[in-house]
């Protein structure tokens, strides 16, 4: 089991249940060169998925040929006072060569229930879309 709590360049550091790099791994990110706040930064593993064509979920109807994926993940500060959401989108289009492919970023500072309302909202606005 990854240690969760313990001292990163003189610091206490205590490891939220969703951070993966626990303090063994902070510790390696300070020796890799990163400054402390940034090696003190609690990561979440990225969660992402992949779609080969963009299409309506009911129709069938084909929006953007091509594939096209998504990571999220959470970060959060070494005070845990923000709480990140970052969500990277890549569109891989079948006409865009290699080195011209699609990366969308955005990094949204939440709070859990922001961050749940913003879900709830996208999934309302996502079935508009699709029932029309
Ligand atoms: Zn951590």
């Amino acid at each position: 089991m990854t240690k969760r709590r313990g001292e990163v360049a003189g610091v206490d550091v205590h490891c939220p249940p969703w951070c993966e790099s626990g303090i063994k791994g902070h510790r390696q990110a300070l020796r890799e060169g990163c400054e402390p706040d940034q090696a003190r930064t609690h990561l979440s593993v990225d969660l992402g998925g992949q779609v080969d064509d963009i299409r309506n979920y009911l129709t069938g109807r084909l929006f953007r040929p091509g594939q096209g994926g998504w990571r999220v993940w959470l970060e959060a500060g070494p005070l845990m006072t923000t709480l990140v959401l970052e969500l990277r989108t890549i569109t891989r289009g079948k006409n865009i060569p290699a080195g011209k492919r699609k990366h969308n970023s955005v990094r949204l500072d939440l709070t859990t229930d922001e961050a749940r309302s913003l879900a709830a909202q996208l999934i309302h606005l996502a079935d508009r879309e699709d029932l029309r």
